[in-house]
Parts: C-alpha cells; structure tokens; sequence
C-alpha cells in the first residue's frame, strides 16, 4: 500500500505490472430512472449526459470510440494498457444479445485488457451476470455500482430508485462469480451528518472491492440545482470534505482500492463547491492533511478510554 492509501494506480501496477487507463466509452443505453421505469427524472444530482460527460459519443463504433479514447490519452504512457469503461447511463439496461455483441466488441483489441462496467444494481438479471462471468474468464470485469449512500432518507431524497438490499444482492451475485465490485459513495449529500457519511464507508468498506469516493457536485439544469438555489442546504467546504476523506481512509480496510478521492466532474456546468474545480488544489490539500495526521488506511486509531 502507498504512504496513506491503497490507489487506484498501485493496484493496477501491481495486477497488470503496467500503467493503466480507462477508456470512457458509451453503450447508447438510458436508465431505469429516466426512461419511465422506475421514474423519468433521474438522480436528483444527475447530468444530461447520465454522469458521463467524458466518454465518447455512442454514434461511433465502439472500437471507433475505443481508438478516439486512446489517442487522447496515449502520449502519457508507453505501455499501450487500456481498460474499456462503460462509463455514461446504466450500461447493462439493454437485451442480452446486445449486451453480449458490445461487451466482446469492447474486449476484442489487443489494447484492451479489462472491462469496466458502470450500473445500478437493480440492472443485473442472472443472464447478465452469466455474459460477465463468461467475459471475466477473458479479460478482468469489474462492475461499478452508483450506491451514493446506505441512509434510505438520503437515496429517497435523491430518488436513486432501489433500496440497500438491492446493492447486497448484487454484491452477493457478482462476488459468487468473482467479479471485481467497485462501489461509488457521494460525500456531502444534502441532510447527511458527518457520521452518516462515515456510517456508508464503512458499510460499503465491508462489501466492495474497490471504492470512489466523489464530492457532491451542484450542476447546471439539474433538479439539485433548483433546491441549491432554494437554499435548503450547503455544500461542503474543502476543509470539511478533506477532514471526512481522512477519516473515511481511515475506516476502510487496508485491502479495499481507494479508485477516487475527489470528483471529475464537467467544469463547464458546475454551480458548486467552486473550489473544487481545482482538482489539482484539491488533492494537495488532502494530501497534506493525510500526512499531517499521519493518516493510514484501515489503521483507525483507537480512542482512549
Ligand atoms: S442511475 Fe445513474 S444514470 Fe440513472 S439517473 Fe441515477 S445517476 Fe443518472
């Protein structure tokens, strides 16, 4: 493990022996939530580009997406080691048969050495899990599940549209295959206290194999937007959302990989926390404070009696 934590770049180096980057890419799927099944509005935090502004457009093939990905990103490395990330929407919300063409579409290149999956955990019937475990005998899969949080007042407040047992289902599906699970938590969701926040990290430390840890991002047209500018709650300062990153590190197991501790979200459309469009400021400050507390992951110091 690295000074504080264990990274996202550690473990790739230590499982592929190679510097690694994710190629975000799009499947052209929608979501439960906004196409009329299970609502038509979305997350409350949720972009118009399915919290996937990065990734390519799904009118090119996805080897064509795969090469343009690439060629952004290759003059960074010499190792020619890429990961297929299914990044935007609910990337298994599709038949089977399409699923199944796009994911070997997606593995085929020598390039590719992982797949990469984002998703709800409502969205992973047995056939699915069945393609994915067939897949994972080629290349690694590794399944990211949009938690955000376990408090069941929060994920109603944000209409994410499943309830926790859901999540544990699918970790428990998805473990019995041995695919890797990654699990996203919001830090800073309107009405959380600190010791909710904490109380998802340490539940979703017990269960996941890797964890990103995302600031609450405030975007444009967004209905968070509205209640933002309603005034019914604030945003996080840095301060603040470094302090509970350091304890969240603190509170995960030593074997979890930290893949994010802050966001990346489109600066064009951000309303708020300001600060943290500067993600290079951001990741100092953190930095600095997990050196000045001399912060461990999974060492969580005892409170004396
Ligand atoms: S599940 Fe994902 S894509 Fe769907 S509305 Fe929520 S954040 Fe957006």
């Amino acid at each position: 493990m690295g000074k504080h934590y264990y990274s996202l770049n550690e473990y790739y180096k230590q499982k592929y022996n190679k510097k690694i980057y994710k190629l975000a890419i799009s499947g052209g799927m929608t979501c439960p939530n906004r196409d009329g099944t299970l609502g038509d509005k979305g997350c409350i935090f949720c972009s118009k580009g399915g919290s996937g502004e990065f990734a390519a457009s799904a009118s090119l093939s996805i080897i064509e997406q795969l090469e343009q990905a690439k060629n952004r990103v290759k003059s960074k490395t010499k190792d020619n080691a890429y990961i297929a990330y299914f990044q935007p929407f609910t990337n298994t919300y599709a038949e089977i048969n399409y699923l199944n063409k796009i994911y070997y579409e997606a593995i085929e290149p020598d390039f590719i050495v992982g797949l990469s999956i984002a998703t709800r955990p409502d969205c992973l019937e047995e056939d699915i899990i069945t393609l994915l475990s067939e897949i994972n005998k080629i290349k690694p899969v590794s399944v990211e599940l949009g938690l955000q949080t376990i408090h069941k007042s929060t994920s109603e407040y944000i209409r994410r549209g499943y309830s926790l047992n859901i999540y544990d289902e699918a970790v428990k599906k998805l473990r019995s295959v041995g695919i890797d699970i990654v699990t996203h938590v919001i830090i800073g969701l309107p009405f959380e206290t600190e010791e909710m926040m904490l109380e998802t990290v340490k539940y979703v430390g017990e269960r996941t194999d890797g964890i990103k840890l995302q600031l609450l991002h405030i975007l444009k047209d967004t209905d968070l937007a509205k209640e933002y500018a309603s005034g019914k709650f604030e945003t996080l300062t840095l301060e603040k959302y470094a302090d509970i990153i350091c304890k969240s590190i603190e509170l995960l197991p030593e074997n979890v990989v930290v893949h994010r501790i802050t966001g990346d979200g489109d600066k064009r459309s951000l309303i708020a926390p300001l600060w943290s469009a500067d993600k290079k400021r951001v990741l100092n400050y953190i930095n600095k404070e997990l050196d000045r507390r001399n912060i461990v992951q999974g060492k969580k110091k005892k409170t004396p009696k």
